[in-house]
């Protein structure tokens, strides 16, 4: 079978959307969608192609003072009864329309059809962002290619329906232990019932108070909340040991380390184990390109309440936010779709914003 990227294919972004989406590629079968997006790419002059396992970077070299990074992630969640595409009206539905194929069609038909960019661009189609963070293809080159992500300024294309999502919290994931003694309930006063001890616990999440956020005009909503709870050793037995898991969500002005020192003081006195973390990523809404960027879309920038791939480039001292046509409520539903409007909509704006040089 030849490639379905055809070039009449590629000049047209919904056109290239349900193609895409007509290549199934869940999470660890992305060889194939990885092979046409490739191919389509080396036979584009003005791009320099890469692929690393099944995922693909070209950038332009074009001598420009900034670049800028396109990046989208080539796989999808499980297929459900939702492969091939069907367009009903102004919609196209199928698995992967939202997220984030329709985000790839922007990208891959800019880096076909725009070889004299404003800035240099780099663009990366990468393998396995749903699925642990271990296999994902951005995780992977800033372990084996960090030069291929290097930028001041990086767009991922994640469903936002339309407006810029700015930034991202952090997670910090702690679980907070109490201790008692064993004893017979009968002789209930030999022991120290750890359940008990959790009671002040919970406590200090109820009456916590979560704070409001707004950096470069983004409002972040931190949050505290027991996910878990766990302890118990028998029906006869006082219980010595309760452990409940505590998740954080917290704004981008906490580094993790300030995020951990808070929860020691919310819980004083208490056992704090960490057992997940990721760092939140600033809004990074100054950068000359993402001024830019924001002007071109013409509508105020939202927070970004969860984690996402953003935060890898924050890490890497690149500024970097989302914005795609997707709906996100739409992201891994059986009835996933995107508009074809946004798509058109998302499609000139991004003209509008590299095209100008
Ligand atoms: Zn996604």
């Amino acid at each position: 079978m030849g490639n379905p990227l055809t070039p009449d294919v590629l000049v047209d972004p919904v056109v290239l959307t349900r193609t895409l989406v007509d290549v199934e590629s869940v999470s660890g079968a992305e060889k194939v969608i990885a092979d046409c997006v490739e191919d389509v790419l080396r036979q584009a002059p003005h791009l320099s192609t890469e692929r690393h396992q099944n995922t693909v970077m070209a950038r332009t070299d074009l001598g420009r003072e900034r670049r800028v990074v396109l990046a989208g992630h080539l796989d999808t969640v499980p297929v459900n009864g939702n492969l091939p595409s069907t367009v009903v009206d102004d919609l196209i539905y199928g698995c992967g329309t939202a997220d984030m194929k329709s985000g790839v069609a922007l990208a891959l038909h800019l880096a076909a059809t725009l070889p004299d960019p404003r800035y240099d661009l780099t663009f990366l189609f990468y393998e396995a962002e749903e699925i642990e963070s271990r296999f994902n293809g951005l995780h992977l080159l800033s372990q084996h290619r960090p030069e291929w992500l290097a930028a001041d300024f990086a767009v991922l294309l994640e469903p936002t329906y339309g407006v810029v999502e700015a930034g991202c919290q952090g997670t910090l994931k702690v679980t907070v232990r109490t201790h008692g003694r064993r004893a017979h309930p009968a002789r209930a006063w030999r022991g120290v019932n750890a359940i008990h001890a959790a009671g002040e616990v919970l406590r200090c999440l109820d009456d916590y108070r979560p704070r409001t956020v707004t950096i470069d005009g983004c409002t972040y909503r931190e949050g505290l909340n027991a996910v878990r709870i766990s302890g118990g050793v028998a029906g006869n037995v006082i219980p010595d040991e309760c452990a409940v898991e505590v998740d954080l969500r917290f704004a981008p002005d906490r580094t993790e380390r300030q995020a951990l020192d808070h929860l020691h003081e919310v819980f004083a006195g208490f056992d704090l184990e960490v057992t997940d973390s990721a760092p939140g990523a600033l809004p990074g809404l100054d950068a000359a390109p993402a001024r830019d960027f924001v002007t071109a879309v013409g509508a105020e920038p939202a927070a970004k309440l969860g984690w996402t791939d953003v935060s890898r480039f924050a890490a890497l001292g690149v500024p970097a936010l989302n914005y795609g046509p997707g709906d996100p409520m739409l992201a891994h539903a059986p009835d996933e779709h995107v508009e074809i409007g946004k798509i058109r909509d998302g499609a000139a704006t991004l003209h509008r914003w590299l095209a100008a040089y």
